[in-house]
């Protein structure tokens, strides 16, 4: 049976060693943030997901989740764990406190949900929803709206769901046929059938707030006419208790590959009631406000997915004896010495490793943008703030997620047959990866976002932005001693992205095809640049410490280790990337459809 170890020391180091999360504590949110509760939090956080969600993972995969009489059941186990996260206050943690919740920094709520999706995914996508729902409604709804299911989601007493998709459309919603009809009341009779809603129903709460996009009579096709709705399981009356059920029932779930213990439904709305969520016609901008920090979350679960199977496949590598190493046998006394002497398990275990660390530091970067983006004093500061997280998101969810997949079929690979062996648990941290590529934005409208719209946004002044970020940490730290390496090659992977936005610049307006067939390798370009930072601003606080004689010298000086393969291996990928962006379209689109 798998196990999992969360990532404590790990966040601890970033949190109070390479961001200095201290600095902020002239934020509201930081404010009650000291050290000591960050580490409590952290440490109750792994307590939780370590002991209570991550021994029913596995059955809760095997077992999956039921329709009975048109009751949704999860697996075994799941409302009891689930029971003890909301008591624990878990869900309300970064919630607005004016509602009920903690108000601690989102930075904070980064870790707690690597943790959970590490230990128990399929769990862990319930609450996650709720948190989506909730932010969208606290952007968008009314007082009267806020204050009716605010406090409910906040305190996790009532879930939600984001209800976008339809047989006949995912990427292009302005297909979508829902429909929305005005009542006498103000509220709405929507109808039409939803597809693939994540924890589209369960028994873990006693109502669930779904949000979904229909179309009101009358209004314009496309996505001009696309507005938002609350649609509750039950009716919310007046004085705050449940009335009758909703016209919203779970036709059938979805057989899938993976995440089976979160309920994938197919939900039918028939005249249910719904409420308009932010002005008519204008859901997708209430949707995409909310876009990016729920993207962020898809990207936690590849490296969360990543974590977990790298650790359970250094264990292994560990204990499992085969063969001699190359250079002379380590363990000569014993039949054979453990795979781990082997360079390549370490090859696929050291690239696991530094993809994981480097994503983490990656992945905090962006989300202390939203912390600074909501609580800076300055409203430069908090502009420039949006603007990078609105750059990295695409970058992060889509290179996170492709690369959690990949790291989890190398974690497999180090298993050998067994990782293929259902017992291992392998198999199952693959199955379940494989969603993140595609839900959430599909990887490929990930990179277009980032081709098409980020980067011409502002006139280039955002990725101008993160050029300067990672020029002046180079500048900087270029004559440090111990750092020359990485910013040298640091700087010449970030001249190959600057060449490679100069070439899409120069021709993607004339043929639109290169920007679409080259936007992945772009996107792949960047995320290792904004990893090679991250690598490189680790490096730098591990160093210092080591040099002060600070901290854990052990810890420290395989920081350094995974830095020096992280340069080594991973980030010389830039210059294929590089060239594969200049090759553009044409070899991509030559062949005639019918030949594929
Ligand atoms: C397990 C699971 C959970 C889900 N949870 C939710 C949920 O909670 N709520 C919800 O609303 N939806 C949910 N979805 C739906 C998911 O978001 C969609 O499946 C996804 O957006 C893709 O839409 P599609 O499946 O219709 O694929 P399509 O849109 O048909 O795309 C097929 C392929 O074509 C590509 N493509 C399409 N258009 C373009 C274009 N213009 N340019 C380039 N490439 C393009 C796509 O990238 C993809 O590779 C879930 C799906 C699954 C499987």
């Amino acid at each position: 049976m798998p196990t999992y170890k969360a990532p404590v020391n790990d966040y601890k180091f970033l949190m109070h060693n390479v961001f200095n999360l201290q600095q902020y504590n002239n934020y509201q949110s930081f404010k009650e943030a000291t050290p000591d509760l960050i580490d409590a939090i952290l440490e109750e956080a792994a307590k939780l997901t370590e002991n209570i969600f991550q021994p029913i993972n596995q059955s809760g995969g095997e077992e999956g989740c039921s329709l009975e009489n048109g009751i949704v059941s999860t697996p075994k186990g799941f409302k009891e764990a689930y029971d003890q996260f909301r008591e624990g206050g878990w869900q309300s943690l970064t919630g607005d406190p004016e509602y009920g919740g903690q108000g601690l920094p989102l930075s904070l709520g980064v870790a707690l949900n690597e943790m959970m999706i590490s230990s128990n995914w399929g769990l862990a996508m319930y609450p996650g929803l709720t948190k989506g729902a909730s932010e969208t409604i606290h952007a968008w709804g009314t007082d009267d709206q806020k204050g009716t299911y605010l406090p409910n989601m906040i305190s996790g007493d009532w879930a939600g769901t984001m209800n976008l998709t339809e047989p006949h459309c995912g990427t292009d919603l302005g297909l979508l046929r829902t429909k929305a009809d005005l009542n006498d009341d103000g509220s709405y009779s929507i109808s039409g059938t939803k597809i693939f809603i994540s924890a589209g129903d369960h028994e873990l709460t006693e109502n669930i707030i779904h949000l979904v996009l229909a179309r009101i009579s009358g209004a314009p096709d496309g996505m001009d006419g696309i507005s938002l709705f609350i649609v509750p399981k039950f009716i919310v009356k007046d004085d705050g208790s449940l009335g009758d059920r909703n016209g919203v029932s779970c036709g059938s779930l979805e057989e899938k590959m993976g995440i089976h213990s979160n309920a994938t439904c197919l939900l039918n709305y028939d005249n249910a009631t719904g409420y308009l969520l932010g002005p008519e016609n204008k859901g997708m901008r209430a949707m995409f406000t909310m876009m990016n920090e729920a993207r962020l979350g898809v990207a936690m679960q590849g490296l969360a997915i990543a974590e977990v199977a790298q650790q359970n496949a250094a264990d292994y590598a560990r204990e499992r004896i085969q063969g001699r190493a190359l250079t002379g046998a380590k363990f000569p006394d014993d039949a054979a010495d453990p795979i781990i002497v082997h360079p390549d398990v370490r090859r696929m275990l050291m690239t696991n490793r530094a993809f994981s660390e480097g994503s983490r530091a990656m992945a905090l970067w962006a989300a202390l943008q939203i912390d600074i983006s909501h609580g800076d004093p300055e409203e430069d500061a908090r502009v420039k703030a949006k603007d990078m997280l609105a750059l990295l998101t695409p970058v992060l969810k889509s290179y996170m997620t492709d690369q959690g997949v990949e790291a989890a079929s190398r974690a497999m690979q180090c298993l050998g047959g067994h990782g293929y062996i259902c017992e291992w648990g392998m198999e199952q941290f693959l199955r379940d990866a494989r969603i993140a590529p595609i839900y959430e934005g599909t990887n490929g409208i990930q990179a277009l976002d980032l081709v098409g719209r980020k980067l011409p946004r502002k006139n280039g002044e955002v990725i101008r932005a993160f050029f300067k970020v990672i020029q002046n940490f180079i500048d900087d730290n270029k004559e440090t001693e111990g750092l020359e390496k990485y910013c040298s090659l640091l700087e010449k992977a970030l001249g190959r992205q600057q060449a490679a936005t100069m070439w899409l610049m120069q021709n993607a307006l004339e043929n639109p095809d290169h920007a679409g067939g080259t936007a992945h390798y772009y996107l792949n370009l960047m995320a290792l640049v904004a990893m090679g930072y991250s690598w490189a601003n680790m490096a730098l606080t591990a160093k210092t410490m080591i040099a002060a004689g600070e901290g854990d010298q052990a810890f420290l000086q395989n920081k350094l280790k995974t830095a020096d393969f992280f340069f080594t291996h991973l980030l010389p990928e830039t210059t294929a990337l590089r060239i594969k962006v200049e090759a553009g379209s044409d070899d991509v689109m030559s062949l005639d459809a019918q030949y594929f």
